[in-house]
């Protein structure tokens, strides 16, 4: 019997990651800020700005700490109204609640994207608006930017999931103010925790640098685009020396070792990823019974997983479909329908405004989430299509065929 494969495991790390590990377990050189330049971090932070064509990039602990640190580095007043959508990670709502603002929720439709009439009505109460790339699914930009722009309202992409996806061409995380991304370990590169936040904005990247840790005077090690301190950036970080908390949410030259050597993995694993993501969506649409939403026509994924809806099912026959995937081996999550989901906003009991959002709800009640990391092959995909499809068909009964 074959068995399903391990969705769980990562890619191995590259191998020339240990040399960089080994020369920092020789010098003990783990501070980002004690070598005098060409820090390991230092260097991560100028190849991921240029990777992805921006200005300025700042390595932290997490994308949380990078989503936190940018709501900060806005100036928001306390108790700012922030714009998320319904339908993201717990640490969404918890980055807003941490920056002492107070997160809005805004209607997901069917596929999986920001409700635009809903966001368009709750606009005008908020100070600021953090679109979530949930799963690499991109809400429209275009029409979530003129919206925003005509209002001066900032946006920050939390692109946690979506390193590597594209918007008309552009690198997604490079659309709004701010761009966060995340090395945790189920992301498109693993360090087993970090972030990155990225921006054109020299007082915003002046402003989350000192407050992410740097110390006196370690903003000196920060540079511009190739490596020069620009007279814009000094006169920023002079500007705010000392005036601002210090969070400390630094990332260690370790994570960053790991991170490096993974960066020319990227576009590998962003093209199999979604000719995987691609084939199994094929096969599970041939089902009457499965919709795979199709993205939105300027977007091009960078997917290692898979989302689709169950169609004219109950929620028994959900959870009859899911418990038969899984007795199979393959492991569904139908985001609304388990314990404590960190997706489901109702387990948000955080919150500080509480809200009912009838149309996220009903889509999170039949969204089904499905791990397809980039490594598994033809085969193995073939076998999680006909596991999944078997489990559908074991529920639903055979299709009916009309005619004779
Ligand atoms: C993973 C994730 C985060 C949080 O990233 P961390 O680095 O674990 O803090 C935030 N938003 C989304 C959409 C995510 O997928």
């Amino acid at each position: 019997m074959t068995l399903p494969p391990n969705v769980h495991d990562a890619e191995p790390i590259p191998a020339t990651a240990r040399d960089a590990i080994d020369a920092l377990m020789q010098s003990g050189d783990l501070f980002r800020y004690t070598a005098p330049q060409d820090a390991p971090v230092a260097l991560l932070e100028a190849e991921f700005a240029e990777l992805l064509g921006t200005k300025y990039a700042l390595a932290v602990s997490s994308c949380s700490a990078a989503l936190f640190l940018s709501l900060k580095a806005l100036n928001l007043p306390r108790d700012a109204r922030v714009l998320i959508p319904g339908f993201t990670f717990a640490a969404v709502p918890s980055s807003v609640v941490h920056a002492d603002c107070i997160p809005v929720l805004c209607e997901v439709g069917a596929n999986y994207r920001v409700d635009m009439a809903d966001f368009a009505a709750k606009l005008d109460d908020v100070q600021a608006v953090i679109i979530s790339h949930m799963r690499g699914h991109t809400s429209d930009m275009d029409a979530i930017m003129e919206l925003c722009d005509e209002r001066n309202i900032p946006v920050i992409e939390d692109a946690a999931h979506s390193l590597g996806t594209t918007w008309h061409g552009r690198n997604i995380g490079t659309i709004g103010r701010i761009g966060c991304f995340s090395f945790q370990s189920y992301k498109m590169i693993n360090a087993g925790e970090g972030g990155i936040m990225i921006t054109d904005d020299s007082e915003l990247i002046a402003r989350a640098v000192i407050m992410s840790g740097a110390y006196e005077h370690n903003w000196k090690k920060h540079k511009g685009p190739h490596g020069e301190n620009s007279h814009e950036l000094e006169h920023a970080f002079a500007n705010w020396q000392n005036h601002l908390p210090l969070y400390n949410l630094r990332m260690s030259n370790l994570s960053a070792a790991v991170i490096r050597p993974q960066m020319p993995e990227l576009a590998r694993r962003v093209r199999d990823g979604l000719a995987n993501h691609d084939y199994v969506a094929h096969r599970l649409n041939g089902s009457p019974y499965i919709d795979v939403p199709a993205p939105l026509a300027p977007e091009q994924r960078a997917p290692d997983s898979i989302q689709f809806n169950l169609v004219g099912m109950e929620e028994a026959d959900i959870r009859a479909f899911a418990a038969a995937a899984e007795g199979r081996g393959v492991k569904v999550q139908v985001f609304g329908l388990s314990e404590d989901n960190a997706r489901a906003f109702w387990n948000w009991k955080f919150l500080p405004e509480q809200v009912d959002l009838p149309q996220t709800r009903e889509m999170l009640m039949k969204a089904c989430d499905v791990r397809l990391p980039v490594r598994l092959t033809r085969d193995e995909l073939d076998l999680i299509a006909d596991i999944l499809l078997a489990s559908v068909a074991e529920v639903t009964g055979p299709v009916p065929v009309y005619g004779t």
